[in-house]
């Protein structure tokens, strides 16, 4: 069950897990600029027209004609009361909001535990949201899972709240790659930012972030960097095969196939399965312009981690995948919004028909697309939902663009 924040009585007691997205975009943040909000105000406003239509429809006799006065289709005198009534015959759903903060997912368990998928931008209001709700409480834990090291999964962390209180402890996963990304620059686990990056990203470091940072890392048998640099992240090491848990939550990490090593992640609690599935590439022929590796085995690769994806998220509750073109965008044919036609085999993400195909296959009850492309104005996303809608019309299965603030209850 899934509803806009602003409708959910988050009152109610959790049962498994209680899943809010606070940033869906790919890449980078946007904003709508005034040609979107233009398509957006037009929408509302046709919704609105077509409502009132309708009502005085009601009113009309066989030929068209309206035969009632103004103040008996008002029920009464224009006054505020009356005209407050008969406003909320013209309520209209609130439209698909999609968001402009990349990557940032929080779920809160039924046994108290708060945890988080990814740092984008939109982990700064992830963070505002667990500070009011943390309120005066003494001991506070975050637990925050990281896919890959890239900025769109790790740019809000500098601006989040929840590292600026010393009270905060917080716990980061992922792989060597994700820790040593927000260590080069923040320092938040070595205790030490290197001469050539401080103050290069940003104005903050650890020394000015009270919370205790505490590292996890999982284990690949893949290359996953400098053996120098391991060791200054004083990272506890965890099985990559195994399974992390956190009170009644099981976590699975299991590699995907992204540019640069990237976990994705099958949490479970009681009977319910979410999958996290982010920066992965169904790959699709090979780039002529790659001279560094043999195409096949890139093939052969992206397979692979594709066949994992299909084998975590069998009969899954809740899917969120990355699906940030289509096809013909993937193969270069046409352009994302404005942009030109450029191909994007090796950019390290899949394709919406192909999420499509697969959740279907998978029997995944429902599945949010997410990590947006920047271009990708609001009317297009708009557009896109529409025909997934139409396409899960006769389905059990549901598929839907991922939109900010959603809230899902497990
Ligand atoms: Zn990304
Ligand atoms: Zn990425």
């Amino acid at each position: 069950m899934a509803r806009g924040v602003k409708d959910l009585d988050v009152s109610h007691s959790i049962r498994n897990m209680r899943i809010h997205f606070y940033g869906t975009r790919g890449s980078g943040s946007t904003f709508p600029n005034r040609a979107e909000r233009n398509d957006f105000k037009k929408l509302m406003e046709h919704q609105i027209l077509e409502k009132c239509f309708e009502e005085l429809s009601r009113h009309a006799d066989s030929t068209g004609k309206i035969g009632p006065t103004i103040s008996e289709i008002l029920g009464g005198e224009i006054n505020q009361k009356n005209l407050s009534t008969f406003r909320r015959r013209f309520e209209i759903p609130e439209p698909r909001m999609y968001g402009g903060w990349s990557t940032c997912v929080r779920i809160e368990t039924a046994d108290g535990y708060d945890i988080v998928l990814d740092c984008g931008s939109g982990f700064r209001n992830c963070a505002q949201d667990l500070q009011t709700q943390w309120g005066s409480r003494e001991e506070r834990h975050l637990h925050i899972l990281g896919s890959h090291s890239h900025s769109d999964h790790t740019e809000g962390f500098d601006q989040a709240a929840v590292c600026f209180d010393p009270r905060n402890t917080i716990h980061i996963y992922g792989n060597f790659q994700f820790l040593f990304a927000l260590d080069q620059y923040l320092g938040i686990f070595s205790r030490h930012v290197g001469e050539e990056v401080v103050g290069i990203h940003t104005p903050i470091n650890y020394s000015v972030m009270p919370a205790r940072f505490q590292a996890y890392e999982f284990l690949s048998q893949e290359p996953q960097g400098p053996a120098s640099n391991r060791k200054e992240l004083c990272a506890q090491s965890l099985d990559m095969n195994g399974t992390l848990r956190l009170g009644e939550t099981r976590i699975t990490p299991f590699p995907v196939f992204h540019p640069v090593p990237c976990l994705a992640y099958r949490i479970e609690h009681g009977e319910k399965k979410f999958v996290y599935c982010t920066d992965h590439e169904l790959r699709h022929g090979s780039d002529a312009n790659d001279a560094l590796h043999e195409p096949d085995e890139l093939d052969r690769l992206s397979r692979e981690a594709e066949q994992r994806v299909i084998e975590q998220s069998q009969d899954a509750d809740v899917l969120y995948r990355d699906g940030q073109y289509l096809r013909s965008e993937y193969d270069g044919l046409i352009g994302v919004g404005q942009g030109g036609p450029v191909s994007r085999v090796d950019w390290g993400h899949s394709c919406i028909e192909d999420v499509q195909e697969m959740a279907f296959k998978c029997r995944v009850k429902h599945t949010y697309i997410g990590h947006h492309d920047p271009n990708r104005s609001w009317s297009d996303l708009n557009w896109l939902d529409d025909s997934l809608a139409r396409a899960c019309s006769d389905r059990a299965e549901k598929i839907e663009l991922a939109q900010a603030e959603t809230v899902i209850d497990l």
